[in-house]
């Protein structure tokens, strides 16, 4: 009996040593020259900043290149050739939108090409003498039958306007509005700012952001929804008939009397343009696990691998931080799990996602369309910008970052809800590795600050590491000669513990 036991406790003495000894050897290969030569590459201006619509392909230069790494250390793909597609659209701003309103005898008393499209729909929307039905400022709308009109409504409420608060438009109050509205199925929703808005700051401060040429995940669903433009109150002036109509038709509409209007007048339209249909690349690799049952379940790894790409004066955004460091600690990473002889028992998998910069285009495509099952997925642990260090005066970055992650030993962790271990195993191995782990970032708004988002959206529990913002941050000054190497590795090293930790455990409940 106590020789069994001893004997046990012999055998199970030597896996831990083999299992240490095996780590050690596989964070051998996370290295700093390696780390540096892949990010020279990937952050040099000759991928002119790794994005969408450059005139080189440097993202698809970059896509290929770690397609390559990937089968070359015996990672397997996911997806054939490493390729998971992402299909985008893009469409540039309308040249030829404009709107007019004609009077009852056919003649034309408003035309404009101030107008702003706020729906998604892709293509070009128009309208051809229509008639309208104003709603006031689109409350109690419950009873109203909208279905198929054009509907008329103004930005803001009754009480904004009574009491002159402001004339900004209020993007949470207006979305509400607009989602009640086109709930009802009108064919379209116009929008007019508000005639107190003298300078028309609010309808400026929207062309700028809606008509800048647009990126989309193509969606599978083909929903047309109700097309929603914005125009100022002029248009409104000539609907109703005169000048300052608009103005006296919303007091009234403010005091409870005069809500829902039709008028004889005519509503003609037309804007958007057509998009041009891209394809973006995720890449996908994996570590088969060796357990015959956990090997069903997965740890994944994700980094961005976009850029900004090229500004407006010619200047390139290398982005070496944002995220060409998250993208080479995960290849290094990868290689130190390809390295082991005796596989963990759970799947790894690596995923380099693309146009993060543009709204997560990669992470939300794959979420969506996942190649390994996200119920399946017990952590996915997403690396955006690890290679930077403060050393040198707070600046006014710097000034709103808490400030426990100032230097060489912190790194902001950041995790959800879903599996509270997960967080208490990063600590633990943070600590192995003397990294403070600072947990202080505000979740209502960090969660949603890179891909790990939609991991999080599913309910997979996830980790994030960053070193931070910095004053480099969006800007032509992100480049490698910044980079703290030591720092990427010393993250790439904890995100093999914790992944070699995750793949080995014996049970995972959350
Ligand atoms: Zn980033």
């Amino acid at each position: 009996m106590l020789i069994r036991k001893t004997v046990l406790v012999y055998f199970s003495l030597l896996a831990f040593l083999y299992s240490a000894h095996a780590q050690s050897e596989a964070l051998s290969k996370i290295d700093i020259p390696d780390l540096k030569e892949y990010l020279t590459f990937i952050a040099s201006d000759e991928l002119q900043g790794r994005s969408l619509g450059t005139e080189v392909d440097g993202l698809e230069i970059t896509a290929n290149y770690l397609a390559d790494y990937a089968k070359k250390i015996g990672l397997k793909p996911a997806v054939e050739n490493y390729f998971q597609p992402v299909p985008i659209l893009h469409t540039a701003q309308s040249t030829d939108a404009f709107i007019e309103v004609k009077n009852k005898k056919g003649k034309s008393v408003y035309k404009s090409e101030d107008l702003v499209k706020l729906d998604r729909n892709a293509g070009v929307f128009s309208l051809e003498n229509e008639a309208v039905v104003f709603i006031g400022f689109g409350d109690n709308i419950e009873s109203l039958n909208l279905e198929g009109k054009i509907v008329v409504a103004a930005q803001g409420s009754a009480k904004t306007f009574s009491d002159e608060v402001s004339t900004e438009w209020q993007n949470r109050t207006e979305r509400d509005k607009m989602n009640a509205i086109t709930a009802k199925n009108p064919k379209a929703l116009l929008m007019i700012t508000s005639p107190k808005d003298k300078e028309n700051k609010a309808f400026k401060q929207l062309q700028a952001w809606m008509n800048r040429p647009g990126y989309s995940v193509k969606s599978d669903k083909i929903t047309v929804q109700p097309a929603v433009v914005v125009a100022k109150p002029e248009l409104a002036d000539a609907l109703l008939g005169k000048k300052g109509q608009y103005e006296k038709y919303l007091q009234a509409s403010a005091s409870g009397s005069k809500t829902v209007t039709e008028v004889s007048e005519t509503v003609s339209l037309k804007i958007g343009s057509e998009p041009e249909e891209l394809e973006g690349k995720n890449i996908v690799a994996y570590i088969e696990g060796s357990d015959p049952v956990l090997k069903n379940e997965y740890i994944v790894f994700m980094a961005h691998y976009d850029h900004l790409g090229i500004g407006k004066d010619g200047d390139v955004y290398n982005g070496a931080d944002d995220n060409g460091s998250g993208t080479v600690a995960i290849m290094e990473v990868a290689e130190a799990f390809a390295s082991l002889k005796e596989k963990p028992k759970r799947s790894i998998v690596f995923l380099w996602v693309t146009c993060e910069e543009k709204g997560h285009f990669g992470s939300s495509y794959y979420c969506d369309h996942p190649v390994f099952p996200l119920d399946k997925t017990i952590a996915s642990i997403n690396l955006d910008m690890v290679g930077r260090v403060y050393d040198g005066p707070r600046d006014d970055v710097w000034k709103d970052s808490p400030k426990k992650v100032k230097d060489f030993d912190g790194l902001y962790t950041l995790s959800n809800d879903v599996w509270p271990e997960l967080a208490k195993l990063n600590a633990a191995h943070c600590a192995e590795l003397g990294l403070i782990p600072d947990t202080s970032l505000p979740k209502e708004r960090f969660l949603r600050a890179s891909d790990h988002y939609h991991f999080h959206k599913y309910g997979v529990p996830i980790l994030n590491y960053a070193t931070g913002y910095h004053a480099d941050y969006h800007k032509v000054g992100d480049e490698v000669e910044k980079i703290n190497f030591e720092k990427i590795k010393r993250v790439a090293d904890l995100c093999f513990l914790v992944g070699f930790d995750l793949a080995n455990l014996e049970d995972v409940e959350f």
